[in-house]
């Protein structure tokens, strides 16, 4: 069985958009194994984020997720990794399928409401990086 590491960002959680997130994972069937709402320092934010360094958008991308409550999310299921970016939808809304959350909740790439780890590797390290091991079911 497989494990993701999944995010409500900023925006998403300003919006109370927490419940109607967790019932979408919920009705899909995959199991929470760890769950918190809480604030992300800026070291956990460029570590999560390191792959984007060099990118133009890192800094406002950091100062976004570092700018309000989060919640962190620890997902298991079969094929969860690409299940769950398949839920969130592109990376820019105006790109994601209907019905998906990016699709349904989010208007700009940089505040895209979701966050999913992108291979098991990902997933492996941002669930070190946010859950230790006698947090999660
Ligand atoms: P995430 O990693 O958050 O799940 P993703 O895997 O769909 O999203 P990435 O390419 O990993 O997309 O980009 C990480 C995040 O960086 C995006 O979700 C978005 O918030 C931000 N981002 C990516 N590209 C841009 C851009 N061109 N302009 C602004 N922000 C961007
Ligand atoms: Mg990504």
């Amino acid at each position: 069985m497989e494990r993701t590491f999944a995010m409500i960002k900023p925006d998403g959680v300003r919006r109370g958009l927490t419940p109607e997130i967790l019932a979408r994972i919920q009705k899909k069937g995959y199991r929470v194994v760890g769950l918190k709402q809480m604030v992300i320092s800026r070291q956990t934010a460029e570590s999560h984020y390191g792959e984007h360094r060099e990118r133009p958008f890192f800094g406002e991308l950091v100062e976004f997720i570092t700018g309000g409550p989060v919640v962190a999310i620890a997902l298991e299921g079969e094929q969860v990794i690409s299940g769950w970016r398949a839920m969130m939808g592109a990376t820019n809304p105006a790109n994601a399928a209907p019905g998906t959350i990016r699709a349904d909740f989010a208007t700009t790439t940089g505040e895209n409401v979701t966050h999913g780890s992108d291979s098991p590797e990902s997933a492996e390290r941002e669930l070190g990086l946010f859950f230790g091991n006698d947090e999660l079911l």
